[in-house]
C-alpha cells in the first residue's frame, strides 16, 4: 500500500516538554499509519537558498531555538541518516538539488518525531524548503516525491498554516486571532477538498488574513505534501487549533483510498 504523508503544524519548542494535547495528537497520528521505512521530512526550520538533501548518516539534535528552559537543550534524538534515500530523492528531483552531509535534525523534524517514533528507530533524511521556490514550484516539487511513498517512506512536512511570531500574545495561550482562524480554515477546507489552487494562491483567503505569515518557511512544507498527494488520497485533521494567536497547529495526514 501507498504509505500516507503527514503534514504537521510543530508550534512553539515548549510542546516538547509540555507534552500536551498536540504531542498526544502526533502520537496518534504515529499509531494509525504503517511504521515507514524511513522519514523524509521538509521542515521549515531548513530554509535554503537552492535545493538542499541531507546525506549525514548520523544526523545530530540541533537546538535552534532561543531562550527556552535548559531541559529543552538536553534532549537528543539520535535517529540515523539514510544515504540511500537521499540518493533517491536527489535522483527524483533530477539532480538539481545540493547533498549537505553535516546537516543534522532542526527541531522542526526532531521535536516531531520524538513523540510519533520515540524509539529512534526510523532513518530521518531532511529536505530544505527552497526560499527560492515559488508556491506553484514548491507543489511541483512535492509531485516528484510521490513514489517514495510506494516503498514505505513517510514523507513528513513539518511548519505552521499560520506562524507570525511578530503578532504572538503570550496572554492568549489558547485561541487564535479572528484572521488566524479564518486563514486556517481558509486553506482546510481546501486542503479537504484538493483544492490545490487556493492553497498555492493563498493570498485569494483576504487581506487581514495576510497576517498569517510574512516568509514562506513554515507554509512551503504543506506545498511539498500537496504535491506528494493527489486527489485519491482523503485528508484527515488533527490539531485544529490555533495558540498565542497568531500560531496554527493544525495537522493533517493522507491516505490513500484505495489500498
Ligand atoms: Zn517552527
Amino acid at each position: 500500500m501507498k504509505m500516507p504523508v503527514v503534514f504537521v503544524g510543530h508550534g512553539s519548542p515548549m510542546n516538547i516538554i509540555e507534552e500536551n494535547e498536540f504531542t498526544e495528537g502526533w502520537k496518534e497520528i504515529a499509531k494509525k499509519i504503517p511504521k515507514p521505512t524511513a522519514v523524509l521530512c521538509i521542515s521549515a526550520h531548513w530554509f535554503t537558498q537552492g535545493q538542499k538533501v541531507s546525506t549525514n548518516p548520523v544526523p545530530e539534535t540541533i537546538y535552534d531555538f532561543y531562550g527556552f528552559p535548559d531541559a529543552l537543550y538536553q534532549i537528543t534524538y539520535p535517529a540515523k541518516g539514510s544515504i540511500a534515500l537521499a540518493e533517491k530523492v536527489a535522483d527524483l528531483l533530477g539532480g538539481k538539488v545540493e547533498k549537505d552531509s553535516s546537516q543534522g535534525l532542526d527541531h522542526g523534524a526532531w521535536s516531531v518525531l520524538k513523540f510519533m517514533f520515540p524509539e529512534a528507530d526510523v532513518p530521518v533524511v531532511q529536505l530544505s524548503v527552497n526560499r527560492a521556490n515559488s508556491p506553484q514550484a514548491s507543489f511541483e516539487l512535492g509531485m516528484k516525491l510521490r513514489k517514495l511513498r510506494e516503498e514505505g517512506v513517510l514523507i513528513l512536512g513539518s511548519g505552521d498554516v499560520v506562524h507570525n511570531l511578530r503578532l504572538i500574545d503570550w496572554n492568549m495561550p489558547n485561541g487564535g486571532y479572528v484572521w488566524a482562524n479564518s486563514f486556517d480554515e481558509y486553506i482546510k477546507k481546501a486542503v479537504k477538498k484538493y483544492d490545490v489552487d487556493d492553497v498555492i494562491d493563498y493570498q485569494n483567503a483576504g487581506e487581514e488574513e495576510q497576517k498569517s505569515f510574512y516568509f514562506r518557511d513554515h507554509y512551503d512544507p504543506l506545498l511539498y505534501c500537496l504535491g506528494a498527494v493527489d486527489a485519491k488520497d482523503k485528508a484527515e485533521v488533527y490539531n485544529d487549533k490555533r495558540v498565542l494567536g497568531s500560531l496554527s497547529m493544525t495537522s493533517y495526514v493522507w491516505k490513500s483510498k484505495i489500498e
